[in-house]
């Protein structure tokens, strides 16, 4: 029994979303007649008022509601640094599937540090080159300058119209920011943790609630604190999983190990 799911997305994530939902039944149907910009934009010309997963969430939503469809399926992706390597730039991806019969929302949460994220201010052809040359470019977007620049342009995925706009930029302005374009479209590595993402949501739509038999079942929580092999004092090693029920709120909780090796113990091993 196939189900169809409205997808509110304009930058062809369906390209890498549909083929991995094919396989659990589910046929993405593009609703493409709304600007997903409206709720926010990564250039900061729309200040995004809700979290991720909350856009995420009110994108399904609202393809359900232009569509009738049953199922509704919206994305929403952040940059920023590594949670714990700061330096690392990272990529977290969010696909929010809405079943508007139950009123039940399914969250896959994918991150990555495979990503170019990255901007730089640039003063030259040369610099805006080999800025242009770390991040991918070509195959990976550019953007140039801020919303407030006269020559403002996303999108750019071509070496002669970069120096042709670097050129007319330097000068209007001593120095220009150039942007790595995080569009799903003109972005082929976050395009490939969008696909990543599917595919946990394609694995949390086969695990089924023990209790209220709804999909979307899966880890919510790592409990930390597995005590030490010699002296059993919590460390900071995970000593249980927490599977939880967005819907009926049921709850287990999958234990890991005993114990923790004597060398993660801030006791035993400071
Ligand atoms: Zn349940
Ligand atoms: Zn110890």
């Amino acid at each position: 029994m196939q189900k169809e799911v409205a997808f509110l997305t304009c930058h062809h994530k369906e390209t890498v979303v549909a083929p991995v939902l094919l396989k659990q039944g589910y046929i993405i149907r593009v609703v493409d007649n709304f600007d997903t910009d409206s709720l926010g934009t990564f250039t900061g010309e729309v200040d995004r008022p809700l979290t991720q997963v909350q856009t995420a969430l009110k994108k399904a939503q609202l393809a359900t509601e232009l569509t009738n469809c049953r199922y509704g399926l919206g994305s929403e992706g952040s940059f920023g640094p590594h949670p714990q390597v700061y330096l690392l730039p990272w990529n977290l991806e969010v696909l929010a599937l809405w079943d508007r019969l139950h009123e039940h929302a399914i969250y896959a949460i994918f991150g990555s540090s495979e990503t170019n994220f990255s901007s730089e201010k640039i003063n030259s052809i040369d610099h805006a080159l080999s800025f242009a040359q770390k991040v991918g470019f070509p195959s990976h977007g550019l953007i140039i300058g801020t919303p407030q620049d006269s020559f403002f342009a996303k999108g750019v995925q071509d070496a002669n119209t970069l120096i042709d706009r670097i050129h007319a930029a330097l000068k209007v302005s001593a120095s220009v920011w150039l942007e790595t374009d995080m569009r799903a479209h003109m972005n082929p590595n976050r395009m490939q943790t969008i696909q990543n993402t599917a595919e946990k949501l394609s694995a949390l739509l086969q695990s089924f609630c023990p209790h209220c038999k709804l999909p979307g079942y899966g880890l919510t929580e790592m409990l930390n604190g597995a005590p030490c092999e010699i002296c059993s004092t919590p460390t900071r090693i995970p000593k249980a999983e927490k599977w939880n029920c967005l819907h009926c709120n049921f709850s287990e909780v999958h234990p890991l190990i005993e114990v923790a090796p004597a060398k993660n113990c801030d006791v035993c091993n400071p």
